[in-house]
């Protein structure tokens, strides 16, 4: 044996230097290169490296130098080929990782794609300030960390706060238990969405709503403010009429004669019928000021159900009453929580009609609308309250299952297939009954998957099923 690396093992060698450098989370600077290469060599851990001659020095720089000796000339072409595999690694890690990541730092951003356009130059060795460029990324990267630990620890101190606050409101209260769950370490850029898409229609809904209370305490105000001017009013008058009614007790007292006698049960008299218009007055006063805040209360019980459905139109297909995409997010959003708390699966089902475009040729539009709310209809009544229907848009259907493996929801929606093609909806012009039916892929929901990438997989499910003949549902593989 003379000792030489072959190419192969000294590739190999450079992929386990390149895995250690990823277990210890160094960055890929060849300062880091050589040092994890020598321990590997050191520990013994890579056999091929035990009696090589493959210096490290020459692993960070391709040009190295030939000693013209015949044993030698093998250990040079591995440590062109480490090296050549090194310069890949280190330029995808500026290509694929730091470029972009400090898309938010262009002058970190600007420094990488210099150096990049340098070390892509032939026969450069590679520039001296790739480590400081990675140094600074990484002191930028700590910054960024604690700045996003200081905000999720706000935002969930602002969500326990809230709770407080809405106590008395049960589906607050439930909106705010979701995000507490959302708002969780290590906090993802799923998750984030999550938590984006349950807070903004509530906050919404929340403003709105403040805004409308807020209108009919006003009005409350003035009522009552009216209500006090006119009692206060009142009761002046009635003081006046006391102070009145004692000097003619006393005038009584005094004695009178008959024509005096007259006279005070005249201005007695004319008294009385003016307190008696005041009173009338205030009472008719008081009625008008609860009817008006009857009236508020009753805006404000309007406002309510206004934004229930506002809120609820917002979330809805107007054609078929089924949830539209943003209804679906949100019912998604709950059900990943849901899923989380109880670690019960969930599944979601693309349904996709069969031939639309010629149902749409040959019946006409208006029945094809006819069909996609009748798709809607059968759906309802065959599937749980718990599961959501939603158009994705044209003549495809998303059924989400929460608490339901693929099996399962295989099983609901094959029965709802059957379901639908009994139907044969009736062609009012023609009298005909017309064959309908859908293809559709099933996919579970695996941990941390998005629904981007669940789509993804029900939706090859779903071509699988055409491909195979249309009427048919098509599991996808587990993720
Ligand atoms: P496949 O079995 O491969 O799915 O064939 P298809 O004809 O259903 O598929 P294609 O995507 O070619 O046609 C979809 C049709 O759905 C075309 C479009 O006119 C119709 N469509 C989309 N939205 C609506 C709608 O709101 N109402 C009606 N009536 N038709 C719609
Ligand atoms: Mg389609
Ligand atoms: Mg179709």
């Amino acid at each position: 044996m003379n000792g030489a690396l072959s190419a192969a093992s000294a590739a190999e060698l450079a992929r386990s230097t390149f895995r250690r450098l990823a277990a210890l989370r160094l960055a890929p600077t060849p300062e880091n290169y050589v040092r994890v290469w020598a321990e590997l060599v050191r520990a013994g851990e890579h056999p091929a490296s035990a009696t090589n001659g493959f210096a490290p020095a020459q692993a960070a720089r391709p040009a190295v130098q030939a000693t013209g000796s015949a044993d030698a000339a093998p250990g040079i072409a591995a440590a062109a080929g480490a090296s050549a595999a090194w310069r890949q690694m280190w330029e995808h890690s500026l290509h694929l990782g730091l470029i972009p990541a400090s898309a938010a730092q262009p002058a970190l951003q600007h420094r990488a794609g210099k150096l990049l356009a340098r070390a892509q130059a032939p026969d450069r060795e590679l520039p001296g300030d790739n480590r400081d460029l990675w140094r600074d990324f990484q002191q930028w990267l700590d910054g960024e960390h604690v700045a996003v630990d200081g905000m999720l620890d706000l935002f969930s101190s602002v969500v326990a706060h809230l709770g407080a606050v809405f106590a008395g409101d049960s589906a607050a209260a439930a909106e705010l238990g979701t995000l507490q769950q959302v708002v969780r370490r290590p906090l993802d850029r799923p998750r984030i969405e999550l938590a984006r898409s349950v807070i903004e229609p509530w906050l919404r809904r929340q403003a709105a709503l403040q805004r409308g209370a807020l209108e009919a305490r006003v009005t409350s105000r003035d009522v009552v403010g009216a209500v006090m001017r006119s009692l206060g009013a009142f009761l002046a008058h009635n003081e006046r009429f006391n102070q009145a009614l004692q000097g003619d007790l006393r005038r009584l007292e005094s004695g009178l004669d008959e024509q005096q006698l007259g006279e005070l049960a005249q201005e007695l008299l004319q008294r009385g019928v003016t307190l008696q218009g005041h009173s009338s007055e205030l009472g008719a006063q008081l009625q008008r000021a609860q009817q008006q805040a009857e009236e508020a209360l009753q805006r404000i019980r309007d406002l309510e159900s206004e934004l229930q459905q506002a809120s609820q139109q917002l979330q809805e297909d107007p054609l078929t009453g089924a949830l539209n995409r943003r209804g679906l997010d949100v019912a998604f959003a709950h059900g990943i929580v849901r899923a989380q708390q109880t670690a019960r699966p969930m599944s979601v089902a693309l349904l996709d009609l069969d031939q639309f475009k010629k149902v749409n040729d040959s019946y006409g539009h208006d029945f094809g609308d006819e069909v996609l709310r009748g798709l809607v209809q059968v759906a309802r009544k065959m599937v749980r309250p718990a599961d959501s229907i939603a158009r994705m848009g044209g003549e495809e259907f998303m059924v989400l299952f929460p608490d339901t493996d693929a099996d399962a929801a295989q099983r609901v929606v094959q029965r709802l297939l059957q379901g639908f093609r009994n139907r044969r909806l009736l062609h009012q012009p023609t009298g005909q009954r017309v064959e309908l039916s859908f293809s559709a892929g099933v996919a579970q929901c695996s941990d941390g998957e998005d629904f981007g990438a669940l789509y993804q997989r029900a939706d090859s499910a779903l071509r699988q099923a055409k491909e195979a003949g249309r009427q048919q549902v098509f599991v996808a593989p587990a993720r």
